[in-house]
């Protein structure tokens, strides 16, 4: 019989490769009744899967394609036609299957490998400035001694016990006429799907034909580069006999900063100013993420209302890929307040001289009702219960003055 490139679809159907046409007709049938959807709303993939296997295998250009050259001939074979990458992909693409793990196919219908992703922290500084790092990592490359072969040339023999296959089809008999049919890994070849010949094995990779290579990857990290944003090596991950290299992917991780939050190109900070400052203008300096000294001026007559944002255009963060452009720079303003009774209540009239006037004194009818203004917990926000305490307190009548807290003054 033929060497089988890849059995799925016989393992769909619970047949060994090279089972007879009528043999393959009565597995099909017993199962597509099983599995039908009238009776089993719940296996449609089921059911469609064990169709297409069945539709391939009792076509013998199908199944000759597929023997020969396993799922790349069955994809080449049918041109494309419409409908067929769906249940390709639902049979051969992983999933369901997990045969294929990760791997991919690529353009040229070589197995792919994995890709290899690996975080790379890096600072906000990092990514103000560019930054060349180097990368130490430890990979399989095909073995140079033997080509990647395990041994000298025909010293590796596909294994005849499972066809090169790995895996061999146990049938066991659970009573008379009743069989079950299981798949158990080669023991011949431990999986492998081919043996070596003890003498003719590789000494370097001892018949493994990949060793671990240490390999340093330069990384350019460059301004502006993003959180998330991925730097591919291509085709530097593991090398394996048969199968193109995948990827090493870094995913860019930023790492916070205590001064800058950043937002796209754009960075905020937060800054504290006393009231003196906020009322009668202010500077101050900090150092940029590139360790420049930036001097911010605030001129006497300009005033900052606690909490307001002013922004310094192009101080934020360079632009990927066109760093002279710049991102801009949002200061947010924390106003400090003095304490309680901070000043004297003499001066504070001086003072209340000095600030703008009042609002007219609101108008107060005999009969309502006075309330306190207390501090609280702010961690437990303003619930319900925090209002009905207000309201308690004030209708102790006139004795709400000793509590502590912010109170308002009579007028
Ligand atoms: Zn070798
Ligand atoms: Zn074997």
């Amino acid at each position: 019989m033929a060497n089988v490139a890849d059995t799925k679809l016989y393992d769909i159907l619970g047949v060994p490769p090279g089972v007879s046409d009528n043999e393959l007709k009565k597995a099909y049938r017993k199962l597509a009744k099983e599995y039908h959807p009238d009776k089993n709303p719940n296996a449609g993939d089921k059911f469609k899967e064990i169709s297409f296997a069945y539709e391939v295998l009792s076509n013998p250009e199908k199944r000759e394609l597929y023997d020969r050259y396993g799922e790349q001939g069955l994809r080449e074979g049918s041109g494309g036609s419409g409908g067929m990458d769906d249940i390709f992909s639902h049979i051969f693409g992983g999933g369901l299957f997990g045969f294929m793990g990760n791997q991919s196919r690529s353009r040229n219908g070589r197995r792919r490998g994995e890709d290899m992703m690996h975080p790379l922290k890096v600072s906000l500084e990092d990514l103000y400035n560019g930054k060349t790092t180097k990368l130490q990592l430890s990979k399989n490359v095909l073995c140079s001694s033997c080509n990647g072969q395990g041994g000298k040339s025909g010293a590796v023999q596909k294994c005849a016990a499972c066809r090169g296959r790995g895996m061999r089809i146990m049938i066991r008999q659970l009573a008379p006429g009743m069989v079950q049919q299981m798949q158990s890994v080669c023991s011949d070849c431990n999986g492998e799907g081919e043996v070596i010949n003890e003498k003719d094995r590789c000494k370097k990779c001892e018949g493994k034909k990949v060793i671990k290579e240490v390999k340093i990857l330069e990384v350019h990290v460059d301004k502006g580069m993003k959180h998330g944003q991925r730097i591919t090596f291509t085709g530097e991950a593991d090398q394996a006999p048969g199968v193109e290299p995948g990827d090493i992917v870094l995913l860019l991780q930023e790492k916070e900063h205590e001064v800058f939050q950043r937002d796209g190109n754009d960075l905020h900070m937060t800054h504290k100013i006393g009231l003196v400052e906020a009322l009668c203008g202010f500077q101050f300096t900090f150092k940029h993420l590139d360790a420049r000294q930036i001097v911010v001026k605030y001129p006497p007559g300009k005033v900052i209302e606690p909490g307001c944002v002013r922004m310094v255009r192009g101080e934020g963060m360079p632009q990927y890929r066109n760093p002279f452009e710049k991102g801009d720079l949002y200061i947010k303003f924390d106003v400090q307040f003095p304490e309680n009774n901070w000043i004297s209540p003499e001066k504070l009239t001086e003072l209340e001289d000095l600030l703008p006037a009042r609002p007219e004194v609101p108008n107060i009818i005999s009969d309502a009702e006075e309330v306190d203004l207390q501090e609280f917990d702010t961690t437990r926000g303003s619930s319900g219960g925090q209002r009905r305490e207000a309201y308690n307190d004030s209708s102790d009548e006139e004795s709400g003055h000793h509590g502590p807290g912010v109170q308002c003054a009579h007028q």
